[in-house]
């Protein structure tokens, strides 16, 4: 298990942090979750690791929240960014695909939200947790195996 906190004190920082968290996350395939209030900045850290995997540019990241999928392939991963607020049952979840989705070896599959369903939990490959330090202040705890 490698476990390394952060603490960042801007939209900034949490971006140029998403390159340390996005070597973490190497090598593909992995399901990590990622837990923490809205607005604690998970959109934000995938924004930050899309970028420092050449996914995606920093500004093309935007929240799933209402197609709850987003996917964006760069050289190394084909990253879903997925957001779970609004799904209520496992029949919603299995007709999303999450499974077809991580079992790709090139496949980096990070959920907002994922909490919610304890078979996702129990899948997953690692997780992190973002936590309010007051103002603009994070905490982020990544948690991953192996
Ligand atoms: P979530 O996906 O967890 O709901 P977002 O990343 O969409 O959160 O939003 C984070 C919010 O917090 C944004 O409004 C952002 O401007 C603000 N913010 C303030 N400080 C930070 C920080 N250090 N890191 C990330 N976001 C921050
Ligand atoms: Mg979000």
């Amino acid at each position: 298990m490698k476990e390394k906190r952060f603490k960042t004190r801007s939209v900034a920082g949490t971006l140029a942090m998403g390159e340390r968290v996005a070597e973490m996350l190497l090598p593909a395939p992995k399901l990590i979750v990622l837990r923490g209030d809205l607005g604690s900045g998970k959109t934000t850290l995938v924004k930050g690791v899309a970028a420092a995997l050449g996914a995606a540019e920093a500004s093309d990241v935007t929240s799933p929240t209402f197609t709850l999928v987003h996917e964006y392939v760069g050289p190394k991963v084909r990253l879903y960014h997925l957001d779970l607020y609004r799904l209520e049952t496992g029949r919603e979840l299995l007709t999303l695909g999450l499974e077809e989705m991580a079992e790709q070896p090139d496949a980096l599959v990070l959920v907002e939200w994922g909490e919610k369903f304890p078979g996702i939990v129990g899948r997953a490959d690692g997780e992190i947790t973002i936590e309010h330090a007051g103002g603009d202040e994070r905490l982020f705890v990544v948690r991953v195996e192996g």
